[in-house]
C-alpha cells in the first residue's frame, strides 16, 4: 500500500477561504476581527511563526499587532500588556508565543488572558469546556487535526486512535476531541508518552495514529499497521548542509517507511503546520462574531 499524502496547504486555504463571508458580514457591522501576537524574545522559530500568523491575517483583512517585546521583559509587565489586550476594543483574539523566557511564568500569563480573547484555546476556562463537549474556542492544532481528517472522509467513530504525546497543547487536548460522544469523534483512545512500555505494540493497534513528541524518526515503518493513518504534528529541526538556510524540517514519523505501509499520512511540512494557523484565524473570526452578541 502507498498513502495518499493529506495536503494540509490545501484544506487550510479551504477553511480559510470558507472564513471570507463570515468576515464580510462582520465588517458589514463595522467589526474588524483583531488579532494581537505577544513576541518576547529572540527564538527565530517564535518568529517565524508569528510572522507566519500575521501574514495570514493581512490575506484575510483582518487587523493583527505584533507585540515584540525583550527577553528581559519582566512579568508583570507582560501582564499589564495582556491587560491592555484584554480591554483594547480592536482586539479579539490575543496569542502570547510560546516558548516564553524561563523566568516568566508561562501558566500564570495563560490565565490572564480573557477567555473570550484565548484563540489559542489554552485558558483553563476553554479546556475544560472542550472536555464537557460544551462549546467554546477549541486549541488550534488539535482541531486543526480534526478538520484534516474530515475533509478526507476519515471517520474515528469506533476507531482505535493512539496519540503519542500528552502535552497540554496537542496530545492532552486532541485525545479529549477524539473521545467525546459525537461527530468527528466517539474513538477509543490510547495516550502513549516517554513512560509508555512496549510503545510499537501500542501504536500498531491504531487505525489512527498521531504522533505529537517532538523527536525525528520516533514512529518508524514497524510501528504501524498496514492501512494506518499517520498524522505526524512534529516540527523538528536537522542539520542539513545542503539546504539553503542549514537544516530542514522534518516531522515524528519516518515519512517513507510509514507512507508505504499507511492508507493516509501528512507530509512535514505541509500536513498539520498550516491548519494550526488557519484555526487560529477561524478562532479570531469567532471571538469576533461573539464579542458582537454581547
Ligand atoms: P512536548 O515536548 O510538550 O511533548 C512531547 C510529548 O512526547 C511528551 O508527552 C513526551 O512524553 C512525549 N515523548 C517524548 N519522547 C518520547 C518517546 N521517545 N516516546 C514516546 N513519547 C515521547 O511537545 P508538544 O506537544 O508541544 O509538540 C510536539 C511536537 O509537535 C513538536 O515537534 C512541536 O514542534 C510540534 N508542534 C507542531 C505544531 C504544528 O502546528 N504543526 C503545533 C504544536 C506543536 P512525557 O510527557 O513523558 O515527557
Amino acid at each position: 500500500m502507498t498513502a495518499l499524502i493529506i495536503d494540509g496547504k490545501l484544506v487550510a486555504a479551504a477553511i480559510k477561504e470558507s472564513l471570507k463571508p463570515r468576515i464580510a458580514s462582520l465588517k458589514a457591522k463595522g467589526v474588524v476581527p483583531g488579532l494581537a501576537a505577544v513576541l518576547v524574545g529572540d527564538d527565530p522559530a517564535s518568529a517565524t511563526y508569528v510572522g507566519a500568523k500575521a501574514k495570514a491575517c493581512e490575506d484575510l483583512g483582518l487587523y493583527s499587532e505584533v507585540i515584540r517585546q525583550p527577553k528581559e521583559l519582566i512579568e508583570p509587565a507582560l501582564a499589564s500588556i495582556i491587560h491592555g489586550l484584554n480591554a483594547n476594543k480592536k482586539i479579539h483574539g490575543i496569542l502570547v508565543q510560546s516558548p516564553l523566557p524561563k523566568h516568566i511564568d508561562e501558566e500564570a500569563m495563560t490565565l490572564l488572558i480573557d477567555p473570550a480573547k484565548d484563540v489559542d484555546g489554552f485558558h483553563p476556562f476553554n479546556v475544560g469546556m472542550m472536555l464537557i463537549g460544551k462549546p467554546g474556542l477549541l486549541p488550534c492544532t488539535p482541531h486543526g487535526i480534526i478538520k484534516l481528517l474530515e475533509h478526507y472522509r476519515i471517520d474515528p467513530d469506533g476507531k482505535e486512535v493512539v496519540v503519542v504525546g500528552r502535552s497540554n497543547i496537542v496530545g492532552k487536548p486532541v485525545a479529549a476531541m477524539l473521545m467525546q460522544k459525537g461527530k468527528m469523534a466517539n474513538a477509543t483512545v490510547t495516550v502513549a508518552h516517554s513512560r509508555s512500555k512496549n510503545l510499537s505494540e501500542i501504536t500498531r493497534r491504531a487505525d489512527i495514529l498521531i504522533a505529537a513528541i517532538g523527536r525525528p524518526n520516533t514512529i518508524t515503518g514497524d510501528m504501524i499497521k498496514s492501512g494506518a493513518v499517520v498524522i505526524d504534528v512534529g516540527v523538528n529541526r536537522v542539520e542539513n548542509p545542503t539546504a539553503k538556510k542549514g537544516y530542514s524540517l522534518v516531522g515524528d514519523v519516518d515519512f517513507a517507511a510509514c507512507a508505504e505501509k499507511a492508507s493516509f499520512i501528512t507530509p512535514v511540512p505541509g500536513g498539520v503546520g498550516p491548519m494550526t494557523i488557519a484555526m487560529l484565524m477561524s478562532n479570531t473570526v469567532t471571538a469576533a462574531e461573539k464579542s458582537t452578541e454581547k
